[in-house]
């Protein structure tokens, strides 16, 4: 039996391969990767997404989705065909000109993709110039999508969202309603000197207020290149063992969400965020250092299930939170039935 948060997306991370080979890329993608989930298994995948009856949209990403050339277009269409809305992330390497980012959007806005986002920023102009994040976001709009380009943000950096919204092909749509432009945090995938950022953007005890429950843990479905499916869409997932649920060769989703949704330290995550875990496990064990480390929360949530003192007080103290959390998870996401905190499963092992 399930209970409360349903998973409302499907994420194909139909292959980790990609035109471009970013330092602190999340899933040290290159062009060199060969493995890739197979056509029939994106396919089922989305059939499986559509049966579950709570996933609503379906998002491709990578890797570099749009690698995938014809059979991107087949299952975005069977996403429609679904009824399931789609999105593809990408780092827009196919978007030359204008003429060339249309001519590769319309099939999939034929098939039915409504959303494209785009990924710009310091590190990834070392392989596709922002030239052709302008191009792709300004045909994207032309067929009537809804563009998102997501910046990178750390503290050094060259390239910001007023230097992409200044470019002359977005001169004429920089305030279109359907085109949003954000920056989000560059986060440090193995050497944490490698990325900085401003010291007022780390979470400590004076910000932890602003840092809200993860919104993607539960949420969230994800399909990497091997089959293996994941509880969320966090960069630093593919480091987290405990976040992989299944595999589409022995379990069907709706089985690995059922499963997953009775994980009490996923629900954790899903109330508070990580950053509050940290902060409480620090109360117990005040060897615990987390305050002025992290800025981006994946980055917190992996010092969660890899730091061994987190792990320890986690495995001993879990219980301590149990009702409180359930509480406000009820609350948020199920009120239809009563909690019962014996349907949780302990919180990690040590
Ligand atoms: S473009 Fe994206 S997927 Fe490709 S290497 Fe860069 S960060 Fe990774
Ligand atoms: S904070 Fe943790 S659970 Fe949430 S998306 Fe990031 S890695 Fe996943």
């Amino acid at each position: 039996m399930t209970f409360g948060r349903q998973p409302s997306t499907l994420t194909l991370l139909s292959t980790y391969r990609c035109t471009a080979a970013c330092e602190n890329c999340c899933f040290a993608s290159h062009p060199g990767i060969e493995e890739r989930l197979s056509l029939t298994d994106m396919l089922n995948a989305i059939d499986q997404a559509a049966a579950l009856g709570s996933i609503s949209l379906v998002v491709f990403s990578g890797g570099e989705c749009f690698m995938l050339e014809e059979e991107l277009i087949i299952a975005v269409a069977r996403c429609t065909e679904r009824r399931l809305a789609s999105r593809c992330v990408s780092n827009g390497y196919w978007a030359t000109s204008i003429k060339a980012a249309h001519d590769r959007l319309d099939p999939l806005r034929r098939a039915g993709l409504r959303e494209l986002n785009l990924s710009t920023g310091d590190h990834h102009q070392k392989y596709v110039p922002v030239e052709r994040i302008a191009f792709g976001a300004a045909a994207g709009i032309a067929l009537g999508m809804h563009v998102v380009v997501v910046v990178e943000r750390e503290l050094d950096r060259n390239f910001r969202s007023q230097t992409l919204l200044s470019h002359p092909a977005l001169a004429a749509i920089r305030d279109h309603p359907n085109l949003t432009v954000f920056d989000s945090p560059w986060m440090p995938m193995e050497d944490r000197a490698s990325v900085k950022h401003g010291a007022g953007t780390l979470a400590n005890r004076s910000n932890l207020h602003r840092r809200p429950g993860c919104d993607s843990v539960l949420d969230t479905m994800v399909v990497n290149p091997r089959g293996e499916v994941g509880a969320c869409c966090g960069l630093t997932r593919e480091q987290i063992p405990e976040m992989k649920i299944g595999s589409l060769s022995d379990m069907t989703l709706a089985e690995m969400a059922g499963s997953a949704g009775h994980d009490f330290l996923k629900i954790w995550l899903s109330v508070e965020g990580p950053e509050h875990i940290l902060a409480w496990a620090a109360t117990k064990d005040p060897r615990i250092d987390w305050e002025d480390l992290y800025n981006h929360h994946c980055d917190a949530c992996r010092a969660i299930y890899q730091d061994p003192r987190v792990r320890a007080v986690l495995a001993r103290h879990w219980h301590e939170r149990r009702d409180d959390i359930l509480s406000r998870y009820r609350l948020a996401h199920d009120r239809t039935r009563p909690v019962v905190p014996e349907e949780t499963t302990a919180v990690i092992s040590i």
